[in-house]
């Protein structure tokens, strides 16, 4: 089954709002398993608008049309559909009775004729009633073609699709569609599809979608079946095959979790408490563990030393040590890290020092960043190049901070 969507909106088309709505729908609808080919958005224009939807309707089993639901003259989504699709409007008591009530309750505004509007509905259409608001939601059915009407303010739009609509798509097509989240951190996109090449060759269903993040690569395990039941069993082998595959490089299979949550996890997990000790990425690393709820029971504290100063007065790294390596060399990354441990007693410390940019020093290029990471009496140290901008170097920095962090931790602990 097709579907498209329609937004329909001038201000959209300026850039005065983001088409949060559009965003929401392809999500909601790939769920749901539907295949969305094309997203329209056209101005309050009832000519242009007349064109998107002959043309959708066309091409598409189900359109979704958002916004100029409204009361005003240039709200004519609805008037459009029902010309396109040779329908009267015809007033629905229903709709205005709830118009009269919405008003009755509302005590900051009143209700006025062109409100009336709105409770005129192309004839034969299924009225969705919307509780935040006073454009109901319409389904129009009509040789083999379902096209449906959403008011554009999101908290009204939501509510409604969720509640009315997807009940109505789920029955259009009864087929489940599941999908099943594999996040590898430590291999870039091309490997990665390298190891998998065969399995991706052979996809039919499941089928294997491949995202790259930054330090990461995401894949989407997607299967069709008759039942959740079903899906489930189609993705579970494949799942299986892929962390064999990539071992520990697969840090969760949990769509929701991010490598931040992995790591706060795996520190409860072996009851470890962690301190940050950052220069060139002044924060971010020990901001993204923080951000996991549950972080207060494994984050000790965090440093930012950024000047040498600070290296030596908060992590005892030696005089010599900055003077013979520099701020950015093994050395200080470990000596920071070993200064992390002891100054707060933690279990382990993670440290980064680098050249962000965009000036570097002679015989140290920017993108040189140090990642070291002291775990039971032992410090490990890794030197990256990294390309990008200073925000891409930073970013990348606190990927491969919390990678060696994780790894560290199950190098040490796993059984
Ligand atoms: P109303 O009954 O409130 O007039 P409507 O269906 O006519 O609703 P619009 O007038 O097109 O909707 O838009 C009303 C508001 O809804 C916009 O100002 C904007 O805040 C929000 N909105 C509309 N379309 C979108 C969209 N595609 N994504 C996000 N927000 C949207």
């Amino acid at each position: 089954m097709v579907v498209e969507v329609i937004s329909v909106g001038t201000e959209l088309l300026l850039g005065n709002i983001v088409n949060t709505n559009a965003q929401y729908l392809a999500g909601q609808c790939a769920q749901l398993g539907l295949s969305m080919y094309h997203q329209t958005t056209i101005g309050d224009n009832e000519s242009r608008l007349s064109e998107a939807l002959t043309q959708a309707l066309d091409r598409s089993d189900v359109v979704i049309l958002t916004g100029g639901l409204g009361p005003t003259e240039d709200d004519l989504t609805k008037e459009t559909c029902a010309k396109v699709m040779g329908l009267k409007l015809v007033e629905d008591a229903h709709t205005k009775q709830r118009i009269e009530e919405y008003f009755k309750n509302n005590i900051y505004s009143c209700i006025t004729d062109n409100n009336w509007k709105q409770a005129s509905v192309p004839e034969g259409a299924l009225v969705l009633d919307n509780d935040n608001g006073t454009a109901p939601g319409l389904i129009i059915e009509k040789e083999g073609k379902h096209v449906i009407l959403l008011p554009g303010p999101p908290m009204e739009l939501i509510p409604l699709f969720s509640k009315q609509v997807v009940p109505y798509l789920k029955k259009l097509q009864p087929e489940v569609i599941r999908s099943q989240m594999v996040k590898i951190c430590g291999k870039g996109e091309s490997l990665v599809e390298t190891q998998i090449r065969d399995l991706i060759d052979a996809q039919t269903n499941p089928t294997i979608a491949t995202y790259a993040k930054t330090g990461e690569v995401h894949l989407r395990i997607t299967a069709r079946a008759g039942s959740e039941d079903e899906a489930k069993a189609l993705i579970k082998p494949v799942v299986k095959e892929i962390k064999n595959r990539f071992g520990d490089d697969v840090y969760t299979v949990k769509e929701e979790e991010t490598l931040e949550m992995a790591v706060v996890r795996l520190l409860q997990k072996y009851d470890l408490t962690v301190t940050t000790a950052e220069s060139c990425t002044g924060g971010l690393l020990s901001g993204r563990i923080i951000n996991v709820p549950g972080a207060s029971e494994v984050f000790k504290e965090g440093f930012v030393t950024y000047s040498n100063k600070a290296k030596r007065k908060t992590l005892d790294v030696s005089k010599s040590t900055l003077k013979k390596y520099g701020a950015v060399s093994a050395q200080t990354a470990k000596e920071m890290a070993t200064g992390g441990v002891f100054a707060t007693d933690a279990d382990t410390c993670i440290a980064v020092t680098g050249l962000a940019g965009p000036e570097g020093e002679e015989e140290k290029p920017v993108g040189l960043v140090y990642i070291a990471c002291y775990m039971k009496d032992k410090v490990k140290v890794e030197e990256y190049h990294f390309k990008g901008n200073r925000e891409k170097i930073r970013e990348q920095s606190v990927v491969k901070a919390l990678d060696l962090l994780r790894r560290s931790i199950l190098a040490n602990y796993k059984d």
